[in-house]
């Protein structure tokens, strides 16, 4: 291996996040606008290419990567590049982020591929409240995709994410964590980050961690943790419960002095931050095979990587204009 990344800063860079995908089968309002254009098909890194970036990556001592998108089980084909993946040395973690609503189907799958863990978005138990976070989607599908990954994986390999929304689904939170607690499986509640013209107020729907905790102790007993899964989350404790219950405060706790991770897109462009504009096209020495030419412009982005970013919930288009989905949450 080469010397390991770091950006200027001093950070170790060991985490990558790829999209492998900017489409989803659902429309979530913050995430999303209701018409969403997405990219044409030849555009979007091909199988072969999320390997390369991957390997790549991996060359330079990433030891995680996180599969993303948009929705990355509409992808055809994942369970064979989570198989190809799993085959690169030095390479420890290999999670994914998804929806559910394909799970029941590839569950399995993908756990005999190899996935090591799996997170899965979950904003609400009711399913008209559902339906309407994430434009259409279908509770029924998910809650099926949940019990389909506890059977393949068991409950200590996934993780429920739950975007906290006022007005839209924080009188659920403690609902959702009794599900979570019910299960046995992790739940991570997230601050809003303003992403992009959706076609939803980021700020007037804002519910912070803050709120959501004193909301939680009501009903039960957070002892906070000094555990760290590497990332961002903040986790707490319930006595007499296996699930962590993680908080990721983007606005009220920044955490980028710790930052380990970068973000390549379904289109191959390497975000060092999620909440700046600045990206390096690495499509074109994807597109020529150009490993070298890949290594220099990942080491190059790297030493550019911003200190930090602020977000701001009063831009109506979001901190930075590009929806999450195109980021690779
Ligand atoms: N489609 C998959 C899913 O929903 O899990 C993976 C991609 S999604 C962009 C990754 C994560 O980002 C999800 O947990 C989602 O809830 C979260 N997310 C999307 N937009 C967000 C926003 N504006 N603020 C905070 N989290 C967001
Ligand atoms: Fe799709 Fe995930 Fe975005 Fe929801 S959060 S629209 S499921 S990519």
């Amino acid at each position: 291996m080469n010397d390991p990344l770091h950006d200027g800063f001093g950070r170790r860079v060991s985490y990558l996040r790829l999209s492998v995908t900017d489409r989803c089968d659902l429309r979530c309002t913050y995430c999303m606008s209701e018409k969403m254009q997405f990219l044409p098909r030849e555009q979007i890194l091909s199988l072969e290419e999320c390997l390369l970036v991957a390997r790549t990556f991996v060359g330079l001592g990433v030891d995680k990567i996180r599969l993303t998108g948009g929705e990355p089980l509409v992808r055809k084909g994942l369970p064979d590049l989570v198989a190809r993946l799993r085959g690169l040395e030095g390479l420890r973690e290999l999670a994914l982020t998804s929806n559910g609503s394909q799970l029941p189907q590839f569950a399995q799958a993908l756990a005999q591929a190899g996935l090591h863990r799996i997170n899965i978005s979950l904003d609400s138990l009711d399913p008209a409240a559902y339906r309407r976070i994430t434009r259409g989607g279908e509770l029924d599908q998910v809650l099926a995709g949940i019990d389909a990954a506890i059977a393949a994986f068991g409950c200590r390999r996934i993780k429920l994410n739950t975007v906290m929304l006022h007005g839209g689904n924080h009188e659920e939170l403690p609902a959702l964590l009794r599900f979570a607690l019910g299960r046995g499986v992790d739940i991570s509640f997230i601050e809003q980050m303003p992403m992009g013209e959706t076609g939803h107020s980021h700020a007037s729907s804002f519910h912070s961690s803050a709120d959501a905790q004193a909301q939680l102790m009501r009903s039960h007993q957070l002892i906070p943790s000094l555990e760290s899964s590497g990332g961002p989350a903040r986790y707490w404790r319930i006595p007499g419960h296996e699930s962590r219950v993680g908080f990721i405060s983007p606005h009220t706790h920044n955490f980028c002095s710790s930052c380990n991770r970068v973000r390549v897109s379904a289109r191959g462009e390497l975000f060092t931050c999620l909440g700046k504009e600045g990206m390096v096209d690495l499509m074109p020495a994807l597109r020529a095979g150009d490993e070298t030419g890949l290594s220099d412009l990942i080491r190059q982005a790297l030493a550019a990587k911003p200190r930090e970013h602020r977000f701001d919930l009063s831009q109506a288009q979001g901190t930075v204009a590009r929806f999450m989905s195109r980021t690779g949450g």
